[in-house]
């Protein structure tokens, strides 16, 4: 068995402001990483350049990561950063993630980039400090990226694993998230922390992160239905993310998530919701001692219990899906082809569980 986790994480208001010596020790020239607005909005960007302003730390600042990024972005922002020292990544996994790649790519150079980021050898990256501005994907302590894969016409893991030097978390920065994008992250860090606990990687150790985020979720699901949340109770899901995140850098995630991705991808389904549709169905094909402990910490009776509360969550997004039959069979076949989330997965699923998995769970 096996815990490693090298993240520093530093959880604090101000923490940014707080933060001189620490960047002063990655060195000169920093590369901001964030989407286009979301960054500004909450302030860290603001609070950043404030920190590199005073200490002399020259900054660039890349603002162009789109939701689900691309691949190719790795390397405009590799090129557009050449000569920095560190990398930041400001905003949900689209900007965490992308500051990975990124890194990679300005340690050994952009070019063959698909080998660096997708071929066997390994190669390491510059530091990289993640500061979530979503409570969900967990980007922040795992060593996992995420990017569109065009050709594949799906969504795939970069194969370099790079951890966060620091994760830097100050809940003021989760506090402009619109309430889709808060329901959505907030569900996907459930779906993370449920992924590992039902998992042929999970530990003790990671249960440790599992079960106490699946715990706060079962605490404050109701939550969700409301236009606001409390910033006290917004701290705990912030850290249910991080603890989620923590829980699957251990064991990865599992069927949900590659059953999700061609959703994200074909009908911009938000992440975490892509996942979240099939909670119920994936449920029924888990190892019932598992399922059970779920059920009592979430304080459902009976899986049904568990699909009907999923369902007000994610019923609006189902009824906007109109996939056929066809689809259904090219998704079945792609998440087939993924032996090594299949091995994730403590039971053998079949070709007919996988289908039904995709047909019950769309409603059809
Ligand atoms: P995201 O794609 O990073 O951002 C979603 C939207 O939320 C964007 O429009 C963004 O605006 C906005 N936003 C973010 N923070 C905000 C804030 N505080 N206030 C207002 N708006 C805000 O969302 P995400 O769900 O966190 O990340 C999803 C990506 O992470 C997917 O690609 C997924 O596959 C990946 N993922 C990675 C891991 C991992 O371990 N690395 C795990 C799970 C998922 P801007 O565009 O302006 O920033
Ligand atoms: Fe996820």
């Amino acid at each position: 068995m096996k815990y490693y986790m090298p993240t520093i994480v530093l959880e604090e208001d101000d923490i940014v402001l707080k933060s001189e010596e620490l960047f002063k020790s990655l060195g000169k020239k920093a590369l901001i990483v964030s989407g286009k607005t979301s960054a500004k909005k909450c302030g860290a960007l603001d609070d950043l350049t404030t920190v590199f302003d005073k200490i002399g730390i020259e900054y660039l600042i890349f603002d162009k990561v789109i939701e689900n990024p691309p691949i190719f972005q790795n390397v405009e922002g590799a090129i557009f950063g050449e000569g920095c020292d560190f990398v930041i990544g400001i905003g949900g996994g689209s900007p965490m993630d992308t500051a990975k790649g990124i890194a990679v790519l300005l340690k050994h150079g952009a070019e063959s980039y698909m080998d660096k980021l997708f071929g066997s050898k390994d190669y390491d990256a510059l530091p990289v400090i993640a500061i979530p501005t979503t409570s969900g994907t967990g980007s922040e302590v795992t060593p996992y990226s995420v990017f569109t894969d065009d050709e594949l016409k799906t969504k795939r893991s970069m194969a370099r694993r790079v951890f966060p030097l620091y994760a830097l978390l100050d809940i003021k920065y989760f506090m402009t998230m619109p309430i889709k994008v808060r329901n959505s992250t907030i569900v996907d860090a459930f779906t993370h922390a449920v992924e590992s606990f039902i998992n042929t990687k999970s530990t003790p150790y990671s249960e440790l992160f599992s079960l106490k985020a699946i715990e706060i979720f079962a605490k404050y699901k109701e939550e969700l239905f409301k236009e606001e949340i409390d910033k006290a109770i917004f701290r705990e899901f912030m850290r249910a993310s991080t603890y989620a995140g923590v829980a699957i850098s251990q064991t990865g995630t599992s069927l949900p998530h590659t059953l999700g991705y061609p959703l994200t991808y074909h009908y911009s389904v938000p992440h975490g919701i892509a996942n979240a549709i099939f909670m119920a169905e994936y449920f029924k094909v888990s190892p019932k001692l598992r399922v059970a402990k779920l059920l009592e910490i979430l304080n459902f009776e009976k899986v049904e219990d568990f699909g009907s509360f999923m369902d007000k969550i994610v019923g609006t997004y189902v009824d906007d899906l109109d996939i056929s039959e066809e689809e259904i069979r090219k998704y079945t076949e792609l998440l087939l082809q993924n032996k090594k989330k299949l091995k994730n997965h403590p039971l053998d699923v079949t070709r007919e569980d996988v289908l039904k998995l995709y047909r019950e769970s769309l409603g059809r």
